[in-house]
């Protein structure tokens, strides 16, 4: 760069503008990737992502730009770390920081790697075979070790990992919550698998066309709020939200005619991500203050609506006469009882994201101990698939018989994407503490949930959650909404009366 620019907080402003501009563009080529780019155009893509990568990471690493923010953090101006500029200084900051040690080379190879490693990954899951895959996962995971250590700064590779996703997260507050919520967990299990009237599933296979089930979707984003003007609904193969600018949401979700649940609880999922997308200051896109706070922050948004609104009776009271309807072959002589039984149905299974409320945690347990093992090279990929099955064994007491079940059902290692596993299990306990702060604050909560109004709630999370962008950390900000700090109670207390209910344990409306 010949010349550059005064090193004033408008142009480094101006400049993190344009990065969010090819941040964006970014996000259209991988969103484009995995809807409908044939197969063949994987290599050119790959070079195009890199190539995008490595400019921006330039861009981001400028001399002049680290100099301004720096001095803009001494003045007056960042004062407030609360205030607009004050958190676009400050968090603009700290990613100079951290991208400035990362060398050019490490960040362009990690884009490479984890775009073909992307593609081997599903090809590997489609073959059902780990094998071929190997070498490119073990190649991701030795490039990530080596940016954990040029970013580590004395903390261990796995928290600075971490600390991309979940701002002030740290293995040593994680474990002991996650162990003590595993804990109880697998008490529940054991209480609800012995019940003598466990719910039966049956339902939710039947013959759902998946026509209906796109239009019945849509129809239910819309009416929890997701803005179409701003947003489309469309099909993948591994269910996302990802933002292409202010007023360009897009939600994926994947369809299967005898598999009701996985179609419209990923659509829900994906729309809980949606609306905060939405929810954050259109005005100062692709800036820290209007950029989500966390990963966990953003999973406790798609909890919600998917699990606590849409696995409750009350939702149901709403939607059911209308599944009924778009769905009658289906569901004429099914009752909404045993309907919202089905959906709540428990089991100790395989597959990560067909998990119910339960045993969800467990599944994310097992993959925060494994990365930890292998980010510290205790454990190796070629051992991998074994030490998979073996946790599967001890957490869930099944054990998976092929690849395909086991170490290959989930896309984020190849994508670079570790660390990120915890940020579901707070997404869940999130939800729950926000939910109970909810049920508080909003007048006819219940109520409106019962009659399809959800203006209430989503108002309540746009003013306690998404306005905020950045300007809080994540555990801050559930502090402020909730009035205390994180802790598992909500999330467990919350599961453990729905279920025994469901389940005939406890009497309805004990
Ligand atoms: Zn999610």
């Amino acid at each position: 760069m010949p010349h550059a620019p005064p090193a004033t907080l408008e142009s480094a402003i101006a400049h993190a503008r344009k990065i969010a501009l090819i941040d964006s563009t970014l996000s259209v080529l991988n969103w484009d990737e995995r809807t409908g780019m044939p197969t063949d155009g994987i290599e050119h893509r790959a070079e195009q992502m890199q190539f995008l990568t490595g400019m921006v990471h330039q861009m981001r690493t400028q001399p002049w730009y680290g100099e301004a923010l720096q001095e803009a953090e001494a003045s007056d101006l960042a004062k407030d770390p609360s205030s607009e500029v004050g958190c676009n200084v400050r968090k603009l900051l700290r990613d100079y920081r951290r991208d400035v040690r990362l060398p050019q080379a490490l960040v362009e190879a990690l884009s490479y790697a984890t775009t073909i490693g992307q593609q081997q990954w599903q090809q590997a899951r489609a073959a059902n075979d780990y094998k071929p895959f190997q070498p490119s996962l073990d190649r991701i995971w030795q490039l990530k070790r080596e940016a954990a250590d040029t970013i580590a700064d004395g903390r261990s590779r796995y928290d600075a990992l971490m600390d991309e996703y979940e701002e002030g997260a740290t293995t040593a507050t994680l474990a002991p919550l996650f162990q003590s919520l595993g804990d109880s967990l697998q008490q529940l299990i054991g209480e609800l698998l012995e019940s003598q009237s466990p719910p039966s599933g049956g339902v939710l296979e039947r013959f759902y066309d998946v026509a209906d089930q796109s239009s019945f979707c849509r129809a239910m984003c819309q009416t929890l709020g997701f803005d179409f003007q701003r947003g489309r609904l469309d099909v993948t193969s591994h269910p996302f939200c990802t933002s292409l600018g202010p007023n360009d949401i897009r939600i994926l979700t994947r369809y299967d005619d005898h598999h009701f649940s996985m179609g419209f609880f990923g659509a829900l999922h994906e729309a809980g991500h949606g609306l905060y997308e939405q929810g954050l200051p259109t005005a100062a896109f692709g800036l820290p203050a209007g950029t989500a706070v966390s990963l966990g922050v953003h999973e406790s948004q798609s909890r919600l609506w998917e699990n606590i609104i849409g696995r409750s009776q009350g939702f149901w009271n709403y939607a059911f006469p209308l599944a009924q309807k778009q769905f009658p072959a289906a569901l004429s002589d099914v009752s909404q009882d045993t309907f919202y039984r089905a959906i709540n149905r428990v089991e100790r299974s395989l597959i990560r994201v067909e998990a119910d409320e339960v045993t969800y945690n467990l599944h994310i347990l097992i993959r925060f101990e494994l990365e930890q093992a292998l980010i510290d090279q205790q454990l190796s990929t070629s051992d991998l698939p074994g030490a998979w099955n073996d946790a599967y064994q001890r957490y869930l007491g099944v054990r998976p018989s092929n690849d395909r079940e086991g170490v290959l059902q989930d896309i984020h290692w190849s994508a670079g994407l570790i660390g990120y596993f915890p940020t579901y299990t707070l997404g869940n306990l999130i939800a729950a503490q926000l939910w109970e702060a909810a049920q508080i604050a909003v007048d006819d909560l219940h109520e409106d949930v019962a009659r399809g109004r959800f203006e209430g709630l989503l108002r309540w999370l746009r003013t306690h959650i998404h306005q905020y962008g950045r300007r809080y950390q994540p555990h801050e900000l559930v502090e402020r909404a909730t009035g205390r700090p994180l802790d598992s109670t909500p999330l467990l207390h919350g599961l453990q009366r729905k279920y025994r209910r469901v389940y005939g344990l406890d009497p309805p409306g004990s």
